[in-house]
C-alpha cells in the first residue's frame, strides 16, 4: 500500500474508568491542604495535591468541569504551567477539544508569542507557541487558582494575540478576599470567569 498505513487500536472497553460518587464541593474544599508560609512567611499555599490524589475527587473535578462548559462549542483548552496542566487535557478530552500549554519562559520549543505579568519582585513571562490557536477557535483557559487575576490577564493577552474572539476562564480555586475576579472583569468584561470553589485566601 502506497502513503499512510492505517492501524486499528482495540480500545478496552472493560476498564471502568468512571467512578461513581457522592462527592461535594464542599468536601472537595476541606480536602484543600492549607500549607501555612510556604514558599515564604506570610502566604497561605493552597495545595491541590491532596485532592488529585484521589480518585473519587480527581473524577468529579473533571466531570463538573465538563459539565459547566459542555454545549460552548469549546475548540481548544489552553493549560497554565503548571498546575494548569494537570485537569487542562482532561476536560479537553472529554469536551473533544485540543489541549494547548502555556509554559514558562524559554520552554517552548518553536516559535512562540509572549506575555509579561507582575509578580511581587519583577516581571514573569509567559509564552504560548505562535501557532497554537487560530481565530476561529472557540477556548477555555483553565488555572488551578485565581488569586490577583495578574497571571491570568497575560494569559488572555496571549489568546488574544492570536485573534480568538470567544474565550472562557475557569480556576479550581478562587481565593477570596484577593479579588482577582473583579480584576479581570474590569480588564476583559466579554470574558466570563468561573471558579469550581471559593476559598479564604486565610484560610
Ligand atoms: P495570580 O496571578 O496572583 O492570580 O496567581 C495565580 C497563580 O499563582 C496560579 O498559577 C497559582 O498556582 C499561584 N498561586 C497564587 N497564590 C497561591 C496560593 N495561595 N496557593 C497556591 N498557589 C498560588
Amino acid at each position: 500500500m502506497n502513503g499512510a498505513q492505517l492501524f486499528h487500536v482495540e480500545h478496552n472497553v472493560n476498564i471502568e474508568y468512571k467512578i461513581q460518587t457522592n462527592m461535594t464541593i464542599e468536601q472537595l474544599k476541606k480536602d484543600v491542604r492549607n500549607v501555612p508560609d510556604f514558599p515564604k512567611k506570610g502566604i497561605q499555599f493552597k495545595d491541590i495535591t491532596t485532592i488529585i490524589d484521589n480518585a473519587e475527587e480527581l473524577c468529579f473535578m473533571r466531570d463538573e468541569l465538563v459539565k459547566m462548559y459542555r454545549g460552548k462549542g469549546i475548540t481548544k483548552v489552553v493549560g497554565i504551567e503548571s498546575r494548569g496542566f494537570i485537569l487542562a487535557p482532561a476536560i479537553a478530552m472529554e469536551l473533544g477539544a485540543g489541549f494547548v500549554p502555556i509554559r514558562k519562559h524559554n520552554k517552548l520549543p518553536a516559535e512562540t508569542i509572549q506575555a509579561s505579568y507582575k509578580k511581587e519582585y519583577g516581571l514573569d513571562i509567559i509564552q504560548m507557541h505562535k501557532d497554537a490557536l487560530s481565530p476561529d477557535d472557540v477556548v477555555l483557559i483553565h488555572d488551578d487558582i485565581l488569586a490577583t487575576g495578574g497571571s491570568m490577564e497575560a494569559a488572555i493577552e496571549l489568546v488574544r494575540k492570536l485573534g480568538v474572539k470567544k474565550l472562557y476562564v475557569n480556576c479550581l480555586i478562587e481565593l477570596e478576599g484577593l479579588d482577582g475576579r473583579a480584576y479581570l472583569k474590569k480588564k476583559e468584561p466579554d470574558v466570563e470567569v468561573d471558579c469550581l470553589m471559593g476559598i479564604e485566601v486565610d484560610e
